[in-house]
Parts: C-alpha cells; sequence; structure tokens
C-alpha cells in the first residue's frame, strides 16, 4: 500500500485481521449448505490510534471473542453484542466478528447488508446506490507535494478530502487547500494533537481555521477529554467532531448533552459492531447532529461493510470512503470498489456485502490461519 501517517502513527504496509464465518443451513431442496462471511478488525499494528494493536485483538479473539460467540451458541447478528459482553473493550476485535455473521446471514438470505442495516435503522429509509466517497491525506511531507496530493485526488473524482493536523501543521496547508479549491468539502483531523494546551489555548490556536470553511475539525484534544471538548467548543464557532472520544453510543449521548461536538464520526470498529454504529446514527438523526461514517485503512473487506454502513440516508457527510486503489494495489475484494466520475461508489448488488475475497490474492498475503470450530 501507499504510505500513510496520521497524528496516530504511520503506516506503509498494513497488516490486517480477517474473520470468516461459515453458517450451515439446509438449501431451497432441503439439502445441507454452508455460506461464509466475512469481516475484518482494522485495528492499527501499534496502540497509536487507541489502546487496542492488531496482536493484542488477535490474542483477544482467540482466546476470548471467539470461545464466548461458540459457547454461547449465537447464529444471529443481532445476539452478537451480549454474547461478547462479557469481556470490556476490544472493540475492532468485536466489530469484526459482528461484521463476519452479518455478512454470512445475509448472504444465507440472499439480502444486501445495506438494506438489512436500512430496515433496522430508527430513522428508516432505503440505502443511496451512490455514496459520496471521502479521501483522507496523511502528514508529513513539504506543502507543494500536498497540494500536489490533493490536486490529483479532486482530479480522480473525490469531493471531500480531509487533512491531518498538528500544532505547526494546520492553518497554512488547510489554507493552501481552500484558496485552490474553494468548493472542496474540507475536513481537519488533529487525533488528539492539541490535547496538551488545553482547550482555551487549543482554541486560540485553531482559531484562525475559523474562516476556512471547514465542515469538521476532529478530534482535537485528548480521548477521554468530553469536558475540555465542550470547553473548546464554547470557544470557537468550528464544526468540532469527535472520532477517539466516541468509543460507545452512551459516550455519544455525554457529548451531546454537553455540548462537546457539533459533528460525528460514526466508526463500526471504534464502537464495536454495525448495530452499534447504526444506533450512534439514530442519535444524531433524531437530534439533527451531522454524521458520517469514519474508516481505519481497511482492506475491500472492512471497506465494503463500511460502504453499506455509510450508505444509509441518515449519514449527511461523506466519509473516510475511498476506492480501492487509494491505499492498496491489488485490494484483495473483487470487484474492486472503484469511483465514479461524481465521486462517489456505487453500492454493489450481490448479497451480503456484495465482494468476495479474491482466494489466490488472498493465499498470497496470509501469514498464519486458525480455524476455531464449534
Ligand atoms: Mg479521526
Amino acid at each position: 500500500m501507499g504510505h500513510w501517517s496520521s497524528g496516530a502513527g504511520s503506516l506503509s504496509s498494513r497488516r490486517s485481521i480477517l474473520v470468516r464465518a461459515v453458517l450451515s443451513a439446509r438449501g431451497p431442496d432441503g439439502s445441507p449448505a454452508e455460506v461464509e462471511g466475512w469481516g475484518e478488525c482494522p485495528a492499527m499494528p501499534e496502540p497509536t490510534y487507541s489502546a487496542d494493536y492488531l496482536d493484542g485483538e488477535e490474542q483477544v479473539l482467540e482466546r476470548f471473542l471467539v470461545p464466548a460467540l461458540l459457547r454461547s451458541g449465537v447464529v444471529r447478528t443481532e445476539d452478537v453484542r451480549s454474547a461478547l459482553a462479557g469481556t470490556k473493550g476490544h472493540h475492532p476485535a468485536k466489530a469484526s466478528l459482528e461484521g463476519a455473521l452479518l455478512d454470512a446471514e445475509t448472504r444465507l438470505s440472499g439480502t444486501r447488508t445495506a438494506d438489512w442495516l436500512a430496515s433496522r435503522s430508527a430513522s428508516g429509509g432505503r440505502p443511496r446506490e451512490r455514496v459520496p466517497a471521502g479521501v483522507a491525506i496523511g502528514l508529513g511531507g513539504p506543502l507543494g507535494r500536498l497540494v500536489e496530493e490533493v490536486g490529483r485526488r479532486v482530479e480522480e473524482g473525490y469531493r471531500r478530502v480531509k487533512l491531518k493536523i498538528r500544532p505547526g501543521w494546520d492553518r497554512e496547508p488547510l489554507a493552501a487547500v481552500r484558496q485552490q479549491w474553494p468548493a472542496l468539502v474540507l475536513f481537519a483531523d488533529a487525533n488528539g494533537a492539541y490535547a496538551a494546551l488545553g482547550p482555551e489555548e487549543a482554541a486560540k490556536e485553531l482559531a484562525p481555521l475559523s474562516e476556512l470553511g471547514l465542515a469538521a475539525l476532529e478530534q482535537p484534544l485528548g480521548d477521554d477529554d468530553l469536558v475540555g471538548h465542550a470547553r473548546f467548543a464554547e470557544l470557537t464557532d468550528l464544526p468540532v467532531c469527535l472520532d477517539e472520544a466516541l468509543p460507545s453510543v452512551a459516550a455519544l449521548g455525554s457529548a451531546l448533552r454537553l455540548g462537546a461536538c457539533r459533528v460525528a464520526n460514526i466508526k463500526a470498529s471504534r464502537m464495536g459492531g454495525y448495530l452499534n454504529a447504526l444506533s450512534a446514527l439514530d442519535v444524531c438523526t433524531s437530534r439533527g447532529v451531522p454524521a458520517w461514517c469514519g474508516g481505519m485503512v481497511e482492506t475491500g473487506v472492512g471497506r465494503a461493510a463500511n460502504l453499506a454502513l455509510a450508505s444509509l440516508p441518515g449519514f449527511s457527510l461523506p466519509g473516510d470512503l475511498s476506492a480501492s486503489g487509494r491505499f492498496f494495489a491489488p485490494d484483495i475484494v473483487v470487484p474492486p470498489l472503484v469511483l465514479g466520475p461524481d465521486g462517489d461508489l456505487a453500492l454493489p448488488a450481490g448479497a451480503g456485502s456484495g465482494v468476495d475475497l479474491d482466494a489466490r490474492l488472498l493465499d498470497r498475503a496470509s501469514t498464519r490461519r486458525t480455524w476455531l470450530g464449534a
């Protein structure tokens, strides 16, 4: 993959955990049939975005989560959360198990994941067949190179760009991009990089961003600092958005009650699954809070599931949803997710997430496989 760098670390190759769930059923003629579904645990290799990291999530899956799920006998996506509730935290691992079962269950019933999610959303509505894409651009490199990269992405069709920022790298790059592309939907993501300044100083430091027409300023302060974000939001008219500080639907409720954010980043892997993400979206929709669907540099497996989630009409802002080619050449799924002429991605037509693993590429990319049977 291409090099990726944020306030939470950098990546030039991507390891990930793919979870395969197999459901046994009866075919239309009564004969036994098996259907498989895939989920992805996109924790970072090091505990820099959150306390979770890939090897830790792998161990938690093997030692605690998969055995708990098998013991529970759960075969419905809606029951996964309660079956895993005995283990605290480890949201990316929990989301990958729920995601694999969701994919298998929807394939078994011939339903698209997007339709399945929409039918369970309190806000109703049908999925959008074309979902606005967005691209995030990492830290580092000279300003000229950043502007060139944004230019390339705009040319590819992206209408929404997110820049990673940190103290000393904020107003200048954002202003340079804004000057060149006045109509671009522009986000800035600090990944908590202003935490040491505290809310008052951070608000002063980031005040010049107010004139740049940002659609979201993401996570300026620490993960655990809702009160600090509420103070920050009092001192600024910037559209404060939270990511790391929203690990759960309850945290989202607290943040909105405190006034800690005006925009929400909803990520299934951070919130422990797609159904939690759906509940979070319903909270945002009912309160008129703009929301967008975040991502974690997933392979096509997680990305297709995120696309299904992001297709729900409650998401009013374009999310971290880029084409397969943004990070991976080639991606491990077929068909790859390709950017359309209007800067959007088409929802695949097939059941489940609508994409399939390329077995040859999966073989080539696999470093370890484990099967934990019932
Ligand atoms: Mg973020």
